[in-house]
């Protein structure tokens, strides 16, 4: 029978301003109304969420323009768990924990973060483990057709809070390899260590909404 995986956040309060979101109620039964509607408005960017190409590339595609499967198949974790607080992801850490991904696939870089740290905190962007170039450039040449994390992916997501003498001079973000590719990024998955396959089954759906560069996205894995 298949297992069936929640790898998203539940979106929730959250003291980010980037990841806030409003909730208005619009009507009530308390207000004599026969329905209750309510109005969110949120940041395409919050908790768990799919990236298009607009979103680093001036022109680029919109999530309606992309195809739909760029963030649904066969995708392949990739376990660097062994990464502690601060320390990058690299080339080499794919050569020897992601030869079983196939072109085509949807990489997922698993650093059980979400596990370590949580995301209710400015630890948990900090002191994450990062992604370098070499490892994007790595997955690159793989021919992946798109790429999730479950860890703040650049090193530079951690400099808003951080004092400015501590910022580094990293600005790399893996969006910059990525999306002027049409690959897709996936960002803030959780849960990767309730996945017993190395080679799993994704979805990651989000409403057809037109011209957007993301959407906060609903990401399960299906297991056999
Ligand atoms: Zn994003």
């Amino acid at each position: 029978m298949s297992r069936i995986i929640d790898l998203s956040y539940p979106v929730d309060t959250h003291w980010r301003p980037n990841w806030l979101n409003e909730r208005k109620v619009q009507s009530s039964f308390d207000t004599g109304s026969n329905w209750y509607t309510s109005i969110v408005t949120i940041n395409c960017h919050a908790f768990t969420h799919v990236d298009a190409p607009l979103h680093k590339v001036k022109g680029g595609k919109t999530l309606d323009q992309i195809p739909l499967d760029t963030f649904m198949g066969s995708a392949y974790i990739i376990d660097v768990s062994y990464k502690g607080p601060g320390e990058g992801i690299q080339a080499q850490d794919m050569e020897e924990h992601a030869q079983h991904l196939q072109a085509g696939g949807i990489a997922i870089i698993k650093t059980l973060w979400d596990e370590k740290c949580s995301h209710q905190t400015k630890d948990f962007w900090i002191r994450a483990p990062y992604i370098e170039k070499s490892a994007c450039e790595w997955l690159l040449e793989r021919k992946v057709k798109s790429v999730g994390f479950d860890f703040p992916p650049a090193y530079s997501f951690r400099y808003p809070y951080l004092d400015p003498s501590e910022r580094g001079t990293d600005h790399y973000s893996p969006h910059e390899t990525f999306l002027p590719k049409g690959i897709g990024t996936i960002e803030y998955l959780c849960n990767l260590g309730q996945l017993q396959k190395n080679v799993v089954q994704l979805f990651a759906l989000y409403p057809n909404i037109v011209g957007v560069e993301g959407f906060p996205a609903r990401v399960i894995a299906i297991e056999d």
